[in-house]
């Protein structure tokens, strides 16, 4: 049985059973054949399915909030507002699909009679295992597109996000989809594990790069398509010709949101030397302020971290830079209470040689660095072997450029951070990933092309 936990309170939500080796390899069988007939359905059929699905999520949209809330932490309003986004984002996936999966003809030669063509065919039964950071986002940039270019999914929510993945997967039979073209897989990692021993069309994981290169590693049994979006260590630079109490305000919300867990959270501050002391100050007076505390109230902002074991991380983390030089400017320890409560933690002047500067943090904590100029911040905002997002703010576009041009990582940001387009391709470089999600490529990503070389004599 899967045990839900309040991570606010620490009371026993729920207990779900698990699935286990008979039920997935039932559940894996009944995927096969029911997704050959989905995707002999229409397209319009599909798509229309869909935007029920994301109708139901406008209406259920309180409830569903509130669940995510109660079982791991986030605080309503953020839980509320990625429900909304979500419903946002759908539509461009509904809109785009029938462009990006048309066939193609390449080459129509009279003289020849010959017509070369790509078709765009679903990769077939595939598994979706998702982290409990983002259900939402992370679960449709997913399931929406497969589904839609005529896959079959199966989908295991984190078990930090179980209950919602159990809502999602009653909207999507509420919708309409077809019995066993998305099927809910519950349990721990070890069920995920278990998921992976059938030779399936393709794995789509989100989360950790540890658990990533397990992912990957099961997948090449079967040779299945993989991808990989994985954690971050984004930095963010601030150059010396900014306003220097919006960025600072911007880089708090950017760092702290979701309880800083997110994987494009700023991870890192690097700061021109000029302008330290003042953004310091900035900085910590707005970390000073933030709300901690039950996330179920209006007013908080920061509520509990989802799984307790990530406490002691961020702990070691603090230790670490204290015990090598850096100055702990406010927060860092657990709050009396129950629940996995941390207080916002600011750490100054840290160097590369802690731990907070290169392990993912995945909490609310940051560490702060002055550089002399921005080749210093290139340097250090490359040491790593992520490559999730880097944002630079400065007045300049061109110096942003410059800077933003040298960044192995997926995205980057000028004046920006911690922000998601379904209109721009999503994805992580080295330890951050393998493939994408989002844009029109995230959409294709769920099928495979077939060569035509049609003759007519
Ligand atoms: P984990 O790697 O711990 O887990 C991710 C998923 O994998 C969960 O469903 C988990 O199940 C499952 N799992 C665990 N072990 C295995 C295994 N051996 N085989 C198959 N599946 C397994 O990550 P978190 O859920 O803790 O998510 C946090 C991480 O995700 C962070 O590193 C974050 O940066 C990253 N992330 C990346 C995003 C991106 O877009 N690049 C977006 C969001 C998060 P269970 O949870 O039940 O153990």
């Amino acid at each position: 049985m899967l045990t839900i936990v309040n991570p606010s309170t620490e009371d026993r939500v729920e207990q779900l059973p698990d699935d286990t080796v008979v039920t997935i390899a039932h559940k894996v069988e009944q995927a096969k054949h029911a997704q050959a007939a989905w995707a002999n359905t229409s397209l319009a059929e599909r798509i229309q399915v869909i935007r029920r699905f994301n109708q139901l999520l406008v209406e259920q949209a309180e409830g569903l909030a509130s669940l995510l809330t109660a079982e791991m932490g986030k605080p309503i309003t953020q839980a509320r507002a990625e429900v909304q986004a979500t419903t946002q984002r759908i539509p461009f996936f509904l809109e785009q699909v029938e462009r990006v999966i048309q066939t193609e003809t390449v080459l129509a030669d009279p003289n020849s009679g010959l017509r070369e063509q790509i078709s765009h065919e679903p990769l077939g039964v595939v598994a979706n295992i998702s982290a409990w950071n983002y259900p939402y986002f992370v679960g449709t940039n997913v399931f929406i597109p497969a589904l839609l270019t005529g896959n079959a999914v199966l989908y295991k929510p984190s078990e930090y996000a179980a209950l919602t993945g159990q809502a999602i997967a009653h909207l999507m039979g509420q919708a309409g989809v077809p019995e066993g073209v998305f099927q809910l897989i519950l349990g721990t990692g070890e069920v995920g594990a278990l998921l992976l021993e059938h030779p399936l069309n393709g794995v789509f994981f989100t989360g950790s790069y540890a658990t990533g290169c397990k992912v990957a590693a099961a997948a090449s049994r079967h040779l299945m398509k993989v991808q990989l979006e994985l954690g971050g260590k984004d930095p963010a630079y601030v150059c010396d010709d900014v306003d220097v109490a919006t960025v600072a305000a911007a880089l708090v919300d950017g760092t702290f949101y979701n309880t800083g867990q997110s994987c494009c959270a700023i991870e890192r501050i690097y700061v021109h030397y000029r302008i330290y002391p003042e953004f310091v100050a900035h900085f910590v007076k707005r970390v000073e302020g933030l709300q901690v505390g039950d996330p179920t109230l209006e007013t908080t902002y920061i509520g509990p971290l989802a799984r307790r074991a990530q406490l002691q991380v961020l702990e070691h983390q603090i230790a670490d830079a204290v015990a090598k030089g850096a100055k702990l400017a406010v927060g860092g320890y657990r709050l009396d209470r129950p629940g996995y409560f941390f207080a916002p933690a600011v750490l100054l002047d840290t160097t590369h040689a802690m731990t907070v500067m290169r392990e993912e943090s995945f909490g609310p904590v940051i560490g702060i660095q002055p550089v002399s100029d921005d080749a210093e911040a290139v340097q250090l905002m490359s040491d790593t072997p992520y490559g999730l997002t880097a944002s630079v703010y400065t007045a300049q576009e061109k110096r942003a450029r410059a800077i933003l041009q040298q960044m192995n990582s997926g995205t980057v940001y000028w004046n920006c951070c911690d922000r998601v387009s379904p209109r721009l391709p999503w994805s992580g470089r080295g330890h951050s990933g393998v493939g994408l999600t989002l844009s029109t490529y995230g959409i294709q990503t769920f099928t495979q092309p077939k060569a035509w070389h049609l003759r007519t004599n």
